[in-house]
């Protein structure tokens, strides 16, 4: 097999449009959505598209009212904090997908990719846009560079950065497919209970718009996740001399100490500050969300035992639900996505 992994080509006229691999395969580099390969692929920039929404759409102005008025220094810490984390999260975030991109020798998912940072940059800019309400600048630029200084944070944000960073400096089949076990736990585990902190908020009635971003925000990031889970399911089966043995124990062993991270993490951050969110009852969700990526992945649960023990978060997950009785953002239309709305079941 060939271990190494050579950037797609600008146009190759010998290849046909149809990629004959989604790594080091031939394509002429074409897009014509009639002629691709993977059935998914068409569908989900449907998806892709039908989700797309903007930071100008929301309106602030009862989220700075209450910010002043009813929320406790706790949560404003809190929500400063998971706010910073996210900004470094998904500025990463941009970069990686795009170096992703340039390696897809199928144009229909490099096409996908492409959306997918365009994305990430949405959600770059909607928490430079919620913060700028919100605080005075000077707080705004500290809230952005709490990630270079706050030793947990730091240690989280890390592992991830390192993990892209084996991809980006040594490109290899294999570092690719360890970096997507990366970036599905950045994109489908280590928002989670940030996410969760602001569902918990709109639960008792504050920020609501704030939420509503975050709403916008996780339900992109599902598709996300399912895009790098096809990505990597579909490379393994078309790479048969991959060392799966080895690979298989670098996921249990990856989302390990994920789940290790993101549990400290939760306990800093959100700990036991606050009455709707109990830190053992958040310790089990992330190690349920771990098992739900493991799963999605073609993986055996790490944590047999753990249940999602905030179930009320399905109900803000969903933008149908939170429109209705949460948020007065304006109807949207809403694609369904995928098995995440069976977010419950596993
Ligand atoms: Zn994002
Ligand atoms: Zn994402």
């Amino acid at each position: 097999m060939k271990q190494e992994i050579v950037k797609r080509k600008l146009y190759d006229t010998k290849a046909p449009n149809k990629s004959t691999g989604i790594i080091n395969g031939e394509s002429s580099n074409v897009l014509n959505w009639d002629d691709v390969r993977f059935n998914w692929a068409y569908p989900m920039y449907k998806n892709m598209l039908a989700n797309f929404w903007t930071a100008f759409e929301i309106n602030m102005s009862s989220d700075i009212k209450q910010w002043q008025k009813d929320m406790s220094e706790d949560e404003k810490e809190t929500f400063s904090k998971i706010i910073g984390l996210l900004a470094f999260l998904d500025s990463v975030q941009t970069d990686y997908s795009g170096r992703v991109a340039d390696y897809l020798t199928d144009s229909s998912l490099s096409a996908l990719m492409t959306i997918l940072s365009q994305q990430e940059v949405i959600h770059n800019h909607s928490y430079s846009y919620v913060l700028s309400s919100l605080v005075p600048k000077h707080e705004q630029d500290k809230i952005f560079e709490y990630w270079k200084h706050d030793e947990i944070l730091l240690n989280r944000n890390n592992f991830i950065a390192k993990g892209y960073e084996e991809f980006t400096n040594n490109p290899s089949i294999f570092s690719f497919l360890k970096s997507v076990v990366y970036d599905v736990i950045l994109e489908g585990l280590f928002f989670y209970a940030g996410f969760a902190f602001f569902y918990d908020l709109a639960r008792q009635g504050k920020m609501n718009a704030s939420s509503q971003m975050i709403n916008y925000i996780n339900r992109d990031e599902q598709l996300h996740v399912n895009l790098f889970v096809n990505i990597f399911k579909e490379v393994v089966h078309e790479n048969p001399s991959i060392p799966k043995k080895e690979l298989e124990n670098f996921v249990y062993d990856t989302f390990y100490k994920a789940v290790d991270l993101e549990i400290k993490w939760g306990h800093y951050i959100i700990g036991s500050k606050f009455d709707g969110i109990d830190s053992k009852d958040l310790e089990e969700y992330i190690q349920f969300t771990a098992n739900k990526r493991l799963k999605q992945l073609g993986y055996e649960k790490l944590f047999p035992n753990a249940h999602n023990t905030l179930p009320w978060i399905k109900f803000f997950e969903d933008i149908d639900n939170s429109k209705q009785d949460f948020f007065e953002g304006k109807s949207r239309q809403y694609t369904k996505t995928d098995d995440e709305n069976n977010f419950d079941e596993l």
